[in-house]
Parts: structure tokens; sequence; C-alpha cells
């Protein structure tokens, strides 16, 4: 068989495996969206199911062949080639799969099913000795699963692959102590000071009216609605069936005006990161994002950079007033952008502003590398995350509900590389938007005009098409020119909260 024809073969198979994929997709949106209770047993065995068939087929031996077989093709044709990325991403996924045993995964999978049922009763009841044996074990079981791939340099290495390939916890911690360096002094600057006045924001604001108002700035930002479509969910998301399928999920608090607006604006980050992927990749293991925290430099890039900026608003302002002309009467331009960026100390990582929310993030990730070294017992981790949150965020929680057991992931996955990507997506979205002004120094003023076509197709141009023909480092690299830097994020933060605040 000749070299066209084994990749032919090899393309088959992968597009088999990606509509699986997205069929299971559509039974994940449909079930956190549409789903009655009464569907959930058959719509967990169904996506079982699913999963099940598609890695399967992916680990088939077969493909292993292929991907030999095709080597000497790859090694002829340049990095950057798209046969030769797509050989080269399909063989780094197969040889991740194929690392790993069925017989681990299954025993992963349960566990992680039941640690998350039992995190659901333990937060709400703040009830962290309920959740400690099902944390040990998930601890055990993620070091057993950093063990298939040895050679590590940190035992995290390998987990934090898996969301942000060919970042390492070395290189992470040294970043995020730099950062932690320089943004602590900037927390502790704003939050000496009398904090803004959002109670603009939190009048009564009807649902539809929202919702219409969301849509038209997500349409106007560049989101495609005829390759997508926003829905109600609880806890906002994106999700891809294919390229000409990227949908974004909302929710509405009428009680206040910040949740549909930047949910909305941070999800259509995401999605148009997916809908820019070129067309040619689609069905293929280059369609969507390369790593977590280049798609989360895409949301928080609209959310933040773009979407809380003064320009955005003196452009959609008027258009917000015209919606809530009661509400936001003698509300000024000035009055609604203080509150839009209003800066505390606060418990809720998810609920934290863009310049307090990193120390959130890297206290989580220095946890997980202690728990990893060892040098950090999961019994120890409550006690941990109050003194630690005191020194960094200024506040010492309450309970361990709105401490260590608020968010899922170390219950819903393993500990190792859950967090750092959010993080990394708030330096990488400036580092980015940096190159992009450098390109394109217009773009603040046409945002001004409510136009963002310029910024849009410099993202699709140098970012989004690519899918995930190159790494995060690679991809920096190539429009920077440079390494990750923390450099232009502490940059914006100091310009636009030292006009903002006294700093
Ligand atoms: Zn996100």
């Amino acid at each position: 068989m000749s070299a066209e024809k084994k990749l032919a073969e090899l393309k088959s198979r992968l597009l088999e495996i990606a509509d699986l994929n997205g069929a299971a997709s559509v039974l994940g949106w449909d079930q956190l969206t549409y789903m009655p209770p009464g569907g959930a047993a058959a719509r967990g065995r169904q996506m079982a199911t699913l999963a099940k068939l598609a890695q399967e087929k992916f680990i088939d031996p077969a493909i292993g062949r292929l991907l030999d077989d095709l080597r000497p093709y790859e090694e002829s044709l340049p990095y950057e080639d798209d046969d030769a990325s797509l050989i080269r991403v399909a063989r780094r996924d197969y040889e991740r799969a194929t690392r790993v045993p069925p017989e681990f995964m299954a025993r992963l999978n349960v566990h992680m099913s039941e640690a998350y049922m039992a995190w659901a009763e333990a937060r709400p009841a703040n009830d962290f000795k309920k959740v400690q044996p099902y944390l040990e074990k998930t601890l055990d079981l993620s070091r057993e699963l950093a063990n298939f791939f040895p050679g590590y340099e940190h035992i995290a290495d390998p987990l934090i692959d898996y969301a942000d390939y060919g970042m390492k916890a070395a290189s992470v911690r040294k970043l995020f102590a730099e950062l932690r360096a320089a943004q602590v002094p900037i927390v502790q600057a704003i939050t000496a000071q009398e904090p803004a006045d959002d109670s603009c924001l939190r009048k009564h604001f009807p649902e539809a009216a929202q919702m219409a108002f969301c849509e038209e700035v997500v349409r106007q930002i560049g989101y495609d609605f005829q390759r997508g479509r926003i829905d109600k969910t609880h806890h906002p998301f994106t999700t891809s069936f294919s390229v000409g399928d990227v949908r974004i999920t909302t929710r509405v608090r009428e009680d206040y005006l910040g949740e549909c607006l930047f949910s909305n604006i941070h999800e259509a980050g995401h999605a148009m990161y997916e809908q820019g992927v070129d067309m040619k990749y689609d069905g293929t293991p280059l369609a969507g994002g390369t790593s977590a925290g280049v798609h989360e430099s895409q949301s928080r890039l609209w959310e933040n950079i773009v979407g809380r900026s003064l320009g955005f608003w003196e452009y959609f302002f008027p258009k917000l007033q015209q919606t809530f002309p009661e509400q936001l009467k003698g509300v000024s331009l000035e009055t609604f952008y203080r509150a839009v960026n209003k800066v505390e100390r606060s418990l809720i990582r998810t609920d934290a502003d863009e310049v307090t929310y990193n120390l959130h993030v890297m206290l989580r990730f220095e946890f997980e590398l202690a728990m990893l070294e060892g040098t950090l017992a999961v019994r120890d981790l409550p006690e941990a995350w109050r003194e630690r949150f005191r020194a960094d965020i200024g506040i010492l929680p309450p309970d361990d509900r709105d401490g260590c057991l608020q968010d899922v992931h170390w219950f819903g996955g393993v500990i190792g590389g859950a967090f750092q990507g959010y993080t990394l997506g708030n330096v990488l979205g400036a580092q980015f938007y940096a190159a992009a002004l450098q390109a394109h120094p217009e773009i603040p003023d046409e945002m001004k005009q409510g136009k963002f076509d310029t910024l849009h197709r410099w993202l699709i141009e140098n970012i989004y098409r690519h899918g995930r023909k190159f790494t995060a480092p690679e991809l920096v690299k190539r429009v920077t020119g440079g390494d990750i830097s923390i450099e232009p994020y502490i940059a914006y933060l100091k310009a636009k909260y030292g006009q903002l605040y006294r700093l």
C-alpha cells in the first residue's frame, strides 16, 4: 500500500472515531440542557457505550501500524505540513491512549464517579472527612497514572500534559512564582482602597431582555450563529460537535447583570476559537483547541481584555441603557465601567475578578504539586488551604465548603494538571493581545465603534485556524517570537487598574 493509501486509511479510521465522539458530545450537551431527569440513567450508559467504542477503535493496533508505516512519509514533509501534523498529533494521542491499560482506566472511572457523588453530598454538608478517603485514593490513582509515563522530571508533568501539552511543572512553577510576586502587591494596593460601587449591576434585569442583549453582543464580536447557538444550563460551558456546530450555554441571574453577560462573552471566546479552526481539519485530530491554556486565553481575552474595556462599553453601554432604561437611568459610563471591573478579596475562584483570580489558581496548582510530591498529606489540605488563602488573598475561609471543597476538579478528575490552564490563559491572552495590537494598533479605536473583525481575523489567522497543529509553546513562539512571559499581562493590569485605582 502506498503512503497515500495508508494515510487515507488512517484518516477514515480517525473520522469514525471523531463521529463517535461528536455524537457523544451531542448527548452530553442535551444532558446538561434539555434532558428530563428520567433520562439520566440511560444517558449515562449511552455516553459510556459511545466512549468505549471510540476508545476501542482508537487503541486498535492497526492504527499503531499505520502510524509506524507513515513515519518515513511524515519525516519527508515539512513540520507544518497538514499531513505531517495530522500524523504527529494522532501519534501523540495514540501513544498516550495505549500507555494506560484499559483495566486502570476502568478502575479510575469507577472511582471518579464514586468520588464525585461523595463530594456532591460533602460540599453542602461542609464535611471534608467524608471525602478525605476518596481524595486519598484519587491521589494514589493520580500517581499511578503518571507512572505509566516514566522518564518525567516531575510526577505532575505527565498529568499536566493531558491539559497543557508541552508545559512542565518546573516551568509553570517558575512562571507562577514571578506572577505571584508581581500580582500580590497590585491586589494589596487595590483592596486597601474604597471598593468600586457595583450596585448598578444588582437591580432587577428580566431574563428575556438579558438574553437578547447578550446574543447581540456575542454576534457582534464574531460568534457565528449559523454554526452555533445559545441555550441555558446550570454551569455554562462550550461544546463542539464539529467545526460547523460549536454551541455555548449560559445562565441568567435576574438580580445580577454581570453573570449572563460575561459568561456569554467568555464562552463565545472559547467557541470562536473552535469555529475558527480550518474547515479542512474537521473530523481529524487537528480540529479543536491546542491546550487548556490557549483555550482559556481566548475566553479570557474576549471576556476581560475586550469585554471589560472602556472602549467596548463606549459602544455597548448606550445600547444597554436602551435595553434597561429604568435600571440604568442616571448611571454614567464611568460608573458602569468601574462596576464591571470591581476588585475584591473573595472566597470563590469562579466569582473572582481578573486581578485576584490568578491567586486562587496558583494556590491550587501548588497544592497539586505538593500532594503529588508527598509533602502535603490529603488530611492536612483544609488547614494548608486556610493558611495559604489568608496569606495570598487576605481573608480566612469560614469553612471547607467555600474552601478546599469548592471546586469539582479533584472530585471529578485526577489531582495534577487541573488548574494551571486558567492562569496560563490569562497570561497568554494578554501576550496574544499585545501581539495583535502591535500588528494592528487601530484595534482599540475600532472597538469604540463596535468593530471587532480586525482582532477576530488576526486571531483566526495566527491562532484559531491551526487547531491542534502547534503546541502552546510553539504557538507562542510563532505569534510573539519569544517564550511565554508574564510581562504583557502585568503591563496590562498596571495600565488598566492604575487608571481605575491608585497604584
Ligand atoms: Zn473558560
